[in-house]
């Protein structure tokens, strides 16, 4: 099997997963639980949490352990909400990631106002957009770090510094970001970030909210008192080891993400571009991840080329997502104003660093031959 589809989950690391067993087998006593066997406990929960503050810059107790991407992005907002019941207004993006786009909409509905700001045909915001959308009534801003689909990434330092200007909290889902470009919270006045392990080669079902010492935070899982009161529930101590040594594992490996990874998504991209014609990369060339292309190939429908790929053994995404039997263009690819088929002829091929140059020479045999079946195939049922 060939897995270019990092940005949808990563494989756990063999030694992230070494840390982790321990606390699956032996170590299970409970981080709570006064008698050293439960303390043993607790320090490897500190521990992790030490490595990610290293990871992200900031300090250990910024960070809370959560049980994924979605309940970090959902606390957040959630947060800012009950901070202040006056503010009843909203501000995201027409292309956040559904952890935030549907919450959004449900606030909607329950009388919030919500303001999506658009992005253009390379998939970033307009700053100054950003600047005239937030309100004095506004709660929270939420943008992410990186795009999911693209990995187009949004100018986050500027919006935060807006944010902190105007007084209003700044929220960021940093899920794709961490990891693959150098994130430095000392630097950026952000209020809440949001990571998943399972995008870091740590396993799924664990993920962190980082809350700026100086910002309030209301829990939104109400329990005992882990996390320092702010995230009830025992902790997932497993998969919590593993996320620290994951984050461990992306503070050395950032160089490579920059450099290897880049260089494999860069000769892959650029061999279709050379030998298949009537393909676009849609999002910015240069302002997204190391990891990240997104191809648009005329004349293609992107479910029909997933199914021909994986009889090669070749995992990917497509622009589109069947829901409910029906075939939807990627909101984000029609944000950035692009066609309905554009968008059904869209790829996403994500790379990750247990990625190899043979695997890029194999994918690049087989796509173009796959292009001229599906393309075939679709000009005899145009000529039937
Ligand atoms: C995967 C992803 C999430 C959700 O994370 P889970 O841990 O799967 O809930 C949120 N935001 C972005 C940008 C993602 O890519």
């Amino acid at each position: 099997m060939i897995y270019f589809d990092n940005n949808a989950t990563t494989q756990v690391d063999p030694e992230v997963l070494q840390q982790m067993l321990p606390f699956l087998l032996e170590q299970y006593g409970n981080p709570s639980s006064a008698y050293s066997f439960g303390k043993r406990a607790a320090k490897a929960v500190n521990t992790a949490r030490e490595q990610i503050a290293d990871l992200l810059r900031c300090e250990p107790a910024e960070i809370v352990f959560t049980s994924c991407g979605t309940e970090s992005d959902n606390s957040a907002i959630q947060s800012a909400l009950l901070a202040d019941p006056d503010r009843r207004h909203l501000v995201t993006s027409k292309v956040e990631h559904s952890a935030v786009v549907k919450h959004a909409e449900a606030l909607a509905r329950r009388g919030y106002e919500v303001t999506w700001l658009d992005v253009d045909s390379e998939g970033l915001i307009d700053l100054q957009e950003l600047d005239r959308a937030v309100r004095e009534d506004t709660a929270i801003v939420s943008l992410m770090w990186a795009n999911n689909e693209t990995g187009v990434l949004f100018p986050i330092e500027e919006a935060a510094e807006i944010c902190r200007s105007k007084g209003t909290v700044f929220h960021t889902d940093a899920v794709q970001a961490v990891g693959k470009i150098d994130i430095n919270l000392r630097d950026v006045p952000i209020n809440f970030l949001s990571l998943s392990g399972h995008k870091l080669h740590a396993p799924k079902g664990v993920g962190v909210l980082y809350i700026n010492r100086k910002t309030r935070f209301n829990p939104y899982l109400i329990g005992g008192g882990q996390e320092n009161k702010k995230r009830g529930g025992t902790e997932n101590t497993a998969s919590i080891v593993a996320l620290g040594k994951a984050a461990e594992l992306a503070s050395s490996g950032l160089r490579d993400e920059r450099t290897r990874v880049k260089a494999m998504r860069d000769r892959f991209e650029q061999g279709l571009i050379n030998t298949v014609s009537s393909i676009r990369v849609n999002g910015h060339r240069v302002h997204r991840l190391p990891n990240t292309s997104n191809l648009a190939i005329d004349g293609i429908d992107s479910e029909g080329m997933l199914m021909l790929l994986d009889q090669k053994g070749i995992c990917c995404s497509a622009g589109s997502a069947c829901t409910a039997g029906a075939l939807e263009p990627s909101h984000v690819l029609r944000a950035m104003g692009y066609s309905n088929e554009r968008a059904r002829g869209s790829l996403r091929f994500s790379f990750s660093r247990f990625n190899s140059e043979s695997e890029i020479d194999q994918a690049l045999q087989v796509i173009p031959h796959a292009v001229e079946k599906l393309r075939g195939m679709n000009r005899g049922v145009l000529a039937a």
